[in-house]
């Protein structure tokens, strides 16, 4: 079966869904995006996902190009044209398409795509039961990475760095020492007394909807958050270590920059948040 993709307006075969190479997301990165947890065939989070699509879009004043609710309706219709179980989706919405010039055009309509691709649950889930190990790597992007925009090349390049080092994913690192967030995740330890941490979240990290709900996770079950800056030092001698994305849920993180974490296996907490993640979660 040919994969089927949304763009325009159009649910197209793969080869034949194509955006112009005069598109702002293209050459700028002027472009936003979103990616979905589906599981049973349905969206995980939507609303939330959608939330932060339209601060993402106001932020850049790209203009929504429809309503939430009939994005949602594409969504579902690409899952279901590709039958997805477990897998995700992945919204695009650019500026548009215009004559190469860093000004923004003033009347152009926003470019909108969307894909949705199966992924493997059981070799996540045998993924999640080792832990995965992580590298430190400089956090060099621009000042507004809370905006979720397609300008990845930075995390692209820390992903690579982190594979080339024969490790899984990075934790960027800013100025002060500072870890900020994963390349495509954000990042937790549990501290030697079990108190949670993770960054607080401003301009310098990406607001996961995986965060809020493994927040929301952490407060039924009375434990301790806090969100604040830690260093790698402090991560090196966590009891435990984790991030959370979309795709990944809660993934332990057993190794930071070959420091083995606890004693090198997913621990409690982590393994906890994993579980229960789906019960706090919202089944559109
Ligand atoms: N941080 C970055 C840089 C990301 O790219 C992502 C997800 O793509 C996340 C954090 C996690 O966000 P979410 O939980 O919404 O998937």
């Amino acid at each position: 079966m040919s994969r089927i993709a949304y763009v325009n307006g159009r649910y197209l075969p793969f080869r034949d869904a194509k955006v112009h190479i005069e598109d702002r997301g293209y050459q700028f990165a002027d472009a936003v995006y979103e990616v979905c947890e589906v599981r049973g065939g349905r969206l995980i989070d939507e609303r939330r996902h959608m939330a932060r699509l339209e601060r993402s879009l106001a932020e850049l004043r790209i203009a929504m190009p429809m309503s939430p609710r009939a994005l949602g309706v594409v969504l579902r219709e690409v899952v279901a044209k590709n039958r997805i179980g477990y897998g995700l989706v992945y919204l695009q919405i650019s500026r548009g398409v215009a004559r190469r010039d860093l000004a923004s055009p003033p009347q152009v309509s926003p470019t909108v795509v969307a894909t949705a691709r199966a992924l493997n649950l059981t070799r996540n889930e045998t993924l999640a039961a080792k832990g995965i190990a992580v590298v430190s790597v400089p956090d060099n992007r621009w000042g507004r990475v809370d905006i979720k925009t397609v300008g990845l090349l930075p995390n692209a390049l820390a992903r690579q760095t982190a594979i080339d080092r024969g490790a899984r994913d990075a934790w960027f690192v800013d100025k002060d020492g500072i870890v900020t967030e994963a390349a495509s995740a954000n990042a937790w330890i549990v501290t030697p007394d079990g108190k949670l941490v993770t960054r607080h979240a401003d301009h310098a990290i990406l607001r996961g909807i995986t965060r809020a709900v493994t927040l929301d996770v952490i407060k039924a079950q009375g434990l301790t958050v806090e969100e604040r800056g830690f260093q790698l030092e402090e991560a090196y001698a966590a009891r435990e270590a984790f991030e959370t994305s979309a795709t990944q849920v809660v993934m332990p993180v057993v190794s930071i920059d070959g420091h083995m974490i606890g004693d090198g296996k997913p621990g409690p907490v982590a393994t906890a948040l994993r579980r229960e993640f789906h019960r706090y979660a919202e089944t559109g």
